[in-house]
């Protein structure tokens, strides 16, 4: 079994973090989850505590520590199902993209902005018409002397409503497919940006998720990350960190799933023992129990190739369907176990059920992990 090298420096950034959720986020985040949107507020008190872009060299701001505080970040927020501020995909996914492709100014620009939380970051891919097919994204940005001017929509975009920076998947070609990506960074106070409306959703209640237009929105060529029609290939390299993210909070979410429902079987009688004392009871949680630790054992592995820079597409795709199939079963059956309990929001076995069905959708769905382990055999 892989052990990850964890430190008492990961341990003492454990303790802020959930001291920073407990005082910062538990607090609020029912009022969030009505409002369908977290507090600018939020962002800044992250900065402030150090909790945004966390494995980001400190000479651009960030903590410059390594991908387990990102581990521990997400263990923290959903032990209490508190995933309202999209601080992963700002952290995790935008900022990655920026120093892995930005040039300096653009690192200097927005990497340091962006930690301190003043700057809030999201990446916009998906279209209406189009979401695992990303070659046939139909945003445009059309060379004009100096300048790109982008024309398009998107849609489903994490963040969207308070984001502003927006790294934009338009194509500088249209006659190219895969070769005529760009990635592209558009300021939201630039004219012609708007932004619809935060879309309504089963789950993840508190985090806003929007559509947003584009209508010629003119940006500088500076604002290119990396070179024209290399974006496909960002994106191939970028997306099995982001599938191991969401695998990451597959198993932080079935963990805590497994000691709520603990805890609430041991606690509550019906027919005069407790739930936990039926043998039925005690063979659920004893699967869930080995699926999650099992789960636990292959997450730890994809972490640390990871971190040895090993992580292939492929395995990232197993980690993301695999994981993510197996929290939609064992949060069921937690739920089960919780009865009537179970369907009332404020239990957070409640919300994880809700929350877990996009899992198997974003980032790539199940089917086209699917795919690409199966063409990689
Ligand atoms: C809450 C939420 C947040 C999101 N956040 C972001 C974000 O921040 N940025 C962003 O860009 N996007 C985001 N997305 C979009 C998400 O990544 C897409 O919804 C997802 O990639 C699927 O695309 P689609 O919705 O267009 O479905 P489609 O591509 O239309 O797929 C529909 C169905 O067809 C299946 N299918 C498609 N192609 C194949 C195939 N070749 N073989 C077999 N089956 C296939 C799919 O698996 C799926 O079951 C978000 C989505 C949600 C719901």
């Amino acid at each position: 079994m892989q052990t990850l090298p964890y430190t008492t420096e990961h341990e003492q950034f454990r303790t802020t973090a959930r001291r920073f959720i407990d005082k910062e986020i538990a607090p609020y985040h029912a009022q969030w989850e009505k409002d369908g949107i977290v507090s600018r507020e939020v962002w800044r008190k992250a900065g402030e505590t150090g909790l945004l872009l966390t494995d980001i060299p400190a000479e651009y701001g960030g903590g410059g520590a390594d991908f387990l505080t990102t581990a521990i970040l997400t263990e923290e927020m959903l032990r209490g199902m508190h995933n309202g501020p999209g601080f992963r995909v700002h952290s995790d996914i935008v900022a990655h993209y920026i120093l892995h492709y930005g040039n300096e100014a653009q690192k200097q620009a927005w990497l340091p902005r962006m930690a301190s939380g003043d700057v809030v970051g999201a990446i916009a891919m998906t279209e209406p018409g189009t979401g695992s097919d990303l070659q046939s994204v139909r945003t445009m940005a059309v060379r004009d002397g100096d300048d790109y001017v982008i024309s398009g929509q998107k849609t489903f975009i994490t963040n969207g409503q308070l984001a502003d920076l927006i790294i934009v998947i338009a194509k500088t070609d249209a006659a190219a497919g895969a070769k005529g990506v760009s990635l592209i960074l558009v300021e939201a106070d630039r004219p012609g940006f708007s932004r619809g409306r935060n879309l309504e959703k089963i789950g993840l209640k508190a985090q806003d998720t929007s559509e947003l237009f584009f209508d010629q929105v003119r940006v500088p060529i500076t604002n290119r990350l990396g070179d024209e029609g290399r974006g496909f290939a960002y994106l191939m390299q970028e997306l099995p960190r982001e599938r191991l993210l969401i695998g990451m909070a597959a198993v932080a979410v079935m963990e805590a799933s497994l000691e709520w429902t603990l805890a609430y079987t041991r606690d509550r009688k019906v027919f005069g023992k407790p739930i936990a004392d039926f043998q039925n009871s005690r063979f659920k949680l004893a699967e869930v129990k080995t699926e999650v630790k099992v789960a636990r054992v292959f997450l730890d592995h994809c972490i640390g190739l990871l971190m040895a820079g090993k992580l292939d597409v492929p395995t990232a795709a197993m980690c993301k369907w695999w994981l993510t199939e197996l929290q939609g079963r064992v949060v069921d059956t937690c739920l089960q176990l919780h009865g009537g309990y179970g369907y009332m929001s404020e239990y957070p076995i409640a919300r994880a059920y809700t929350d877990a069905r996009v899992q198997r959708i974003y980032g790539g769905t199940t089917e086209i992990m699917k795919e690409i382990i199966g063409r990689s055999l």
